[in-house]
């Protein structure tokens, strides 16, 4: 596999430059130079196969040499670990749960994926790196889980002390092993501008091997790509002609990773982008005009994104022509208001509870399938599990909700923080003793 960067067609990587750098040194985020299309075979057998199947097939074809079947097989078997099961809700309508993974949100997939791609190049060289994350919240707790033990990485998270829910909190702190929090006594911002600083220091660069773990990073976007297809079979199996996918987006990884889907063949009739007020990228499908702006504050918050990373992505895979773009794209965008209202009624229509991204990504679907007469099976995309953002579902829906078991155990475990000042220099002095 060779990737190139998005600002220079001409600066190809391997797949393990690609994955320890994690953006080009232009700024450009990286693509792979070729998507190969699988055999119509596949396609044919596909409601057969399991999920490690799929996603096996899937990630041999796009990533090719640069990992030997078995090792990837491995690396298949130790991320694909729990289900993506899709969920009827209501006339055609379906839900991809993809909140089965340990914490509870998709980006669980893309976490394990880098984790175990990281590990297995390091391992081959017996080094070792120094994983360094700023979270608000989820991002953090997804890497913290999918980094847990594995070999020749340790993982350093700064989150900003109480401004993390106590969900995500818990699930940043209590793991141990190879996973060290520190709680920072200032902002988001500012345990952002604590890592950037790191990566530019140069005594700490010679000291130690920091990565990041970026969303950007081409790791974390490819296994995103395999419950696209799972999706599909399991719409094969119910006998669906073709599927609509609605994808909750933010950053829009998790968007790209089903358009490159798309292009290895995935027969996908439309795919709707659906956004809260952070309307930049339905606006810029709607005039052709993209006008990052500064994000504001929604019910959705792991949306709140006013410059979306993977906006470059996406101009890459249609040449940037708008036209193309429109072809398999629609936007839709939803404030809290609405948001609300939906996560009520399909409460009460169905018994069935949706977390504010997911009922975003349920509005853009259903309003879709209205608007076109579409026939095909519309299938969205749940990121998160509702419990995750429980004080808002319960107080929408007006009624208490079930904590899983494995998040209630975690609520149990005690807080392991280390108190971290907001100055750079404490911090540095942390990561060299
Ligand atoms: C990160 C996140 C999103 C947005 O995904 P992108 O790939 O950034 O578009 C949606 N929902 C939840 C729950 C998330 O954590």
């Amino acid at each position: 596999m060779k990737l190139y960067s998005t600002n220079n067609p001409n600066a190809t990587v391997s797949l393990k430059e690609a994955v320890f750098k994690g953006l080009p040194p232009d700024n450009g985020l990286y693509m792979p130079t070729h998507i190969p299309v699988l055999p119509e075979s596949f396609f044919h057998k596909i409601e057969t196969l399991s999920f490690r199947d799929i996603a096996f097939e899937v990630s041999k074809t796009l990533i090719g040499d640069d990992i030997p079947e078995t090792d990837l097989r491995q690396i298949i078997n130790d991320v694909i670990t729990f289900d993506a099961p899709m969920v009827h809700l209501k006339d055609n309508i379906y839900v991809l749960e993809l909140f089965h993974g340990p914490s509870f949100a998709f980006k669980d997939f893309g976490a394990r994926f880098m984790a175990r791609i990281m590990s297995y190049f390091l391992q081959k060289e017996n080094k070792e790196i120094n994983i360094l994350v700023a979270t608000s919240g989820d991002t953090g707790s997804a890497v913290a889980q999918g980094f847990l033990n594995m070999p020749g990485i340790k993982v350093t998270i700064l989150y900003p002390s109480k401004k993390v829910s106590d969900i995500q909190e818990k699930q940043l702190t209590t793991l141990g092993q190879n996973v060290t929090a520190l709680e920072v006594s200032g902002n988001f911002d500012d345990c952002q501008r604590m890592v950037k600083e790191a990566f530019l220091d140069k005594e700490l660069n010679e000291k130690l091997s920091l990565s990041s773990a970026n969303s950007i990073n081409i790791s974390r976007l490819i296994p995103q790509s395999f419950y696209y297809f799972y999706a599909y079979a399991q719409a094969k199996k119910l006998g669906a002609a073709s599927v609509v996918f609605c994808t909750p987006s933010g950053n829009f990884g998790n968007l790209c990773a089903g358009l490159i889907g798309k292009r290895m063949g995935l027969p996908v009739q439309k795919f709707v982008a659906a956004t809260n007020a952070n309307d930049i990228v339905p606006k810029y499908l709607e005039t052709g005009l993209f006008s990052p702006r500064a994000s504001v504050a929604t019910l959705s918050n792991a949306m709140d994104v006013g410059n979306p990373s993977n906006f470059a992505r996406i101009q890459a895979l249609y040449d940037g022509d708008l036209d193309k773009v429109k072809v398999d794209i629609v936007g839709k965008a939803y404030n809290d208001d609405a948001t609300r209202k939906a996560m009520k009624e399909v409460y009460e229509q169905t018994g069935y509870v949706m977390c504010p991204h997911t009922t975003v990504a349920y509005l853009g679907l259903s309003d879709y399938l209205k608007e076109s007469h579409s026939e095909a099976t519309g299938i969205l995309l749940s990121t998160a599990h509702p419990a995750k953002f429980i004080d808002e579902v319960q107080e929408i829906i007006g009624k208490n909700i079930e904590i899983p078991e494995k998040l209630a155990v975690v609520l149990k475990k005690e807080k392991k923080s280390i108190p971290m000042s907001n100055n750079f220099h404490d911090f540095k002095r942390f990561l060299l003793q």
